[in-house]
């Protein structure tokens, strides 16, 4: 921590500084300009985390010198995290391979769920997706089957071989969740609940974290960090766009984040397509570019017919159109230098089986 003093500040106002921050344990360093002084902090500076410097006299300026995150620093690990979603094998995000998580906004009931999860496992998806809470900005829209729905992904999940990702919303929810997901998705209307965040760090289950509408990266890593600090760290960042001035798409995919992000973090962090550009014409694009700016995967919205989709059915690609997606993302993914993530061949279920209800 660097500590900037006001013009012609005072010795013993310099004294009382230096002896807050050695009280706190940690060494001074003065450097004296014609105007100013500075003062160098060394060791621990989170110990003077709590200390109120800047409002002892003479201080102008007090400059952090460490990340205000720890445990999802990229320094923190020597590797990448790659998470394993999943029994057995399972299916990872992170590492070389480009994962990608597909299936509707919401479960709307059994039929199209078994549909889905055929279609988007026939294309390549490792993973499942589908809402079974819904966050939805009115209280009279469709908010989900809940635990009707919850139990649908479970079986699905036992006949498709697929993982399943769902939301959680709420702590109280947290272990009926946890016993039928594969993964819990923290939207971005959550981002910053802070006890649901701690609830998730006590599970030891994948959380996908989503970047919230007017998070800052700085926000997002240090929510991931409230999960690691309860000894989850299981988790997979997700950058969904985010508020900004332009109305011409539901939100600004905020594609150097995912650089950044990587810089800063040993997590794999995916993109979301569907909710950054709101429209279906642009997931292809979106999901291009992410591939492109290093992401580790992709959330895809797909339903089998988007038009009667329940939910956000102008951003869903229907079963064809992501298949196609999928064939070009390859090359891709090629460029970028990963592959395609695909499931194990021990998972040999036909995914077809069990739909029509
Ligand atoms: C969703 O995944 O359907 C969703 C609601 O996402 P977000 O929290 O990013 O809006
Ligand atoms: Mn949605």
């Amino acid at each position: 921590m660097i500590i900037v003093t006001r013009p012609h500040v005072t010795d013993p106002e310099l004294d009382a500084i230096r002896e807050v921050v050695e009280r706190a344990g940690l060494q001074t360093h003065l450097s004296r300009g014609e105007h100013r002084t500075i003062v160098g902090c060394i060791g621990d500076e989170r110990m003077l985390a709590e200390v109120g410097l800047s409002t002892l006299p003479g201080v102008e300026s007090v400059i952090p010198v460490l990340k205000p995150y720890r445990q999802v620093a990229r320094e923190f690990r020597a590797d990448p995290t790659v998470v394993v979603v999943g029994e057995g094998e399972g299916a990872s995000i992170g590492g070389n391979q480009l994962a990608v998580i597909a299936g509707p906004c919401s479960v709307e009931g059994r039929e199209m769920l078994f549909s889905a999860a055929a279609s988007v496992r026939a294309a390549g998806a490792t993973l499942l997706r589908g809402g079974a809470f819904k966050p939805r900005s009115s209280p009279y829209a469709f908010r989900g089957l809940g635990e009707e729905a919850l139990a649908l992904l479970a079986e699905v999940r036992a006949v498709s071989g697929l993982p399943v990702v769902t939301e959680v919303m709420d702590t109280r929810q947290v272990e009926i969740v946890a016993e039928h997901a594969d993964m819990l998705q923290i939207g971005a209307r959550n981002m910053q609940n802070f006890p649901l965040l701690s609830a998730v760090g006590d599970l030891r289950r994948p959380v996908l974290l989503k970047r919230g509408l007017s998070a800052t990266v700085e926000e997002l890593l240090l929510a991931a960090e409230y999960i690691l600090a309860r000894g989850n760290d299981q988790v997979v960042l997700c950058e969904r766009g985010i508020r900004t001035f332009k109305t011409a798409t539901r939100n600004t995919l905020d594609v150097s984040a995912v650089p950044v992000l990587k810089r800063e973090t040993h997590l794999p962090v995916i993109v979301d397509p569907s909710h950054a550009g709101g429209k279906s014409w642009l997931v292809a694009p979106l999901s291009f570019a992410a591939v492109a700016a290093g992401a580790d995967g992709l959330i895809i919205e797909v339903h089998p017919k988007p038009s009667e989709a329940r939910s956000d059915a102008e951003q869903s690609v229907a079963p064809g159109e992501f298949g196609d997606l999928m064939s070009r993302l390859r090359a891709f993914a090629g460029a970028a230098g990963r592959t395609m993530s695909a499931i194990p061949d021990n998972v040999p279920v036909d995914p077809g089986s069990g739909a029509g209800g």
